[in-house]
């Protein structure tokens, strides 16, 4: 049930809280993604009237997660709290406020169960986890997928046998030396592309300006190989990235209960500590997809170093579904034409989401409500945004969601889901696979005919160099109409997902910008 009346809400909003030099990966992340979020809100067009009114009540600093007990959860494995906590680190300089902004947006809908906004914050108490709707059996056989096998039992899924948790793995195993063979004898190019600096386009300028190595993060630039949006008007390919986590539950119940299909970007480390819930995920026809094993920027790891990261996540996929993913999405869109090349190589095609400018994306950035960087009212300003693009986009979308905290998930259950299936004109809502066009056994490389999608490297050999077509976008402002892929076909042949960017300029531009 959905509340048919529209309702405004006007909030004053929090400062956004710095944390910086935290210790462990994920409050890394955020420090990485400090400059590029803070300019573009500096900068943003979608500033709404009002009143700096509100004061912070809540630090990433001082919020660490406190997963719920899972010792009882059917469905959720009793021994394993492996979610990336943001610790508070002695170096973490003073939160500094940032000019507050009063935000509006209007929601068609809302979930009559949703948490009240006002409780969506960082500081909130960890809500109790719900047990999986349904759990399968081992050997249980998904009907839906001709051609996978039965379901292994992920009961007997041994850490000891992957990688330390959250770590970017060692690459001197037999099966990270296995996997670079097979990359060096897949007819995959590797271009001699120098790694990163941390720190995102700040810290890398010469190469944030390079056309050449084609770097989403610092401009858009893409390549016919990436998926960026749904070919379809009106389509949108629903995401949600980083979990399994205690709070994918919550987010599956929703989409059972409303008959919504969406591609969910594993993490493999996530996958070690819940199990059940990814084959839950597989087995209730949502697609799965590689998000790496530990979530870095990839594109400052080594060659062997991302080998180690997408093959150890094909890998644990595998030994929980019996299947293997042919996408991929990096970590924080965080790709260039080495990492697109070594994607290739290995049998997964890249999946961004949209962006519409070189400062703008579809990113509803609800990550951060967790750690303080941002708000509940933020991130629906930010949808709201993305809606004021998309109607009159002649083809579909993608946005950037997550399943790893619950704030995230409370947003995208009790408000965005809802307002978008009272969108008129409708939305179809689907997995990425399913808005290209293709059916879901085109999402596996076990169940993939091949007809319809064919990989990308068995067509013989495929050169992605750094003198391959495309460009970086202009870096002017939201309104950018250019294309920055257009005439970019030399690629196309032989790979199964290719088409066309559209960047389309639309006054209103987003707020945020993910690194
Ligand atoms: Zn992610």
């Amino acid at each position: 049930m959905k509340f048919s009346t529209s309702c405004l809400v006007s909030v004053a909003s929090i400062p956004v809280l710095v944390a910086a030099h935290a210790q462990n990966d994920f409050a890394a992340r955020h420090a990485q993604h400090l400059n590029p979020r803070q300019a573009s809100s500096v900068t943003s067009s979608t500033s709404l009237p009002g009143t700096s009114t509100s004061t912070p009540t809540t630090s990433a600093a001082t919020t660490p997660v406190v997963p719920p007990t899972v010792t009882s959860t059917p469905g959720v494995p009793p021994t394993t709290t492996n979610i990336p906590v943001i610790s508070p680190t002695p170096t973490t300089p003073a939160p500094v406020p940032v000019p507050t902004t009063t935000y509006t947006f209007s929601l068609q809908s809302t979930n009559p169960t949703a948490v009240p906004l006002t409780a969506i914050i960082s500081s909130a108490p960890s809500s109790v986890t719900r047990p999986l709707d349904h759990t399968f059996t081992p050997g249980s056989v998904p009907t839906f997928l001709p051609g996978a096998p039965p379901l292994p039992n992920a009961a007997i899924l041994a850490p000891a046998s992957y990688p330390t948790l959250d770590r970017v793995p060692p690459i001197d195993s037999p099966e990270v030396q296995q996997w670079i063979k097979d990359v060096a004898n897949s007819g995959v190019t590797i271009p001699n592309i120098p790694i990163n600096n941390l720190g995102g386009c700040p810290n890398n300028t010469a190469a944030a300006t390079d056309p050449d190595r084609c770097w989403w993060t610092c401009g858009g630039c893409t390549r016919p190989t990436d998926v960026v949006e749904c070919p379809t008007a009106m389509s949108w390919g629903l995401t949600y990235d980083d979990g399994p986590s205690f709070y994918t539950s919550d987010l599956l119940n929703y989409l059972d209960q409303e008959n919504l299909k969406s591609t969910f970007f594993v993490v493999g480390s996530r996958v070690i500590s819940f199990p059940n819930i990814l084959q839950t995920q597989y087995m209730g026809e949502h697609q799965i997809a590689v998000h790496t094993w530990s979530h870095p920027q990839l594109t400052t790891l080594t060659n062997e170093e991302i080998i180690a990261e997408l093959g150890w996540s094909k890998k644990v996929i595998k030994d929980v579904l019996g299947v293997t993913p042919n996408m991929m999405r990096p970590p924080f869109g965080d790709i260039d034409d080495r990492v697109r090349a070594i994607s290739t190589a290995m049998g997964l095609t890249p999946v961004m989401w949209t962006r519409i400018s070189a400062a703008a994306t579809f990113d509803t950035d609800d990550f951060d409500i967790h750690s303080g960087l941002t708000t509940v009212e933020h991130v629906l300003q930010n949808w709201e945004n993305i809606l004021g693009n998309v109607t009159n986009r002649p083809s579909g979308f993608i946005v950037l969601e997550h399943d790893l905290f619950q704030q995230a998930v409370e947003v995208a259950t009790g408000y965005i889901l809802p307002d978008a299936l009272a969108h008129q004109p409708p939305f179809t809502i689907q997995p990425v696979i399913t808005c290209l066009n293709k059916p879901l056994i085109d999402a596996y490389i076990e169940t993939n005919d091949n007809k319809t999608n064919p990989p990308a490297a068995s067509g013989g050999p495929v050169t992605l160099s750094s003198g391959a077509p495309g460009s970086v976008q202009a870096t002017s402002g939201a309104d950018n109409s250019s294309s920055n892929s257009a005439a970019s076909s030399s690629l196309s042949a032989g790979l199964g997902l290719a088409f066309l960017t559209s960047v389309i300029g639309i006054a209103a531009g987003l707020a945020v910008i993910r690194l």
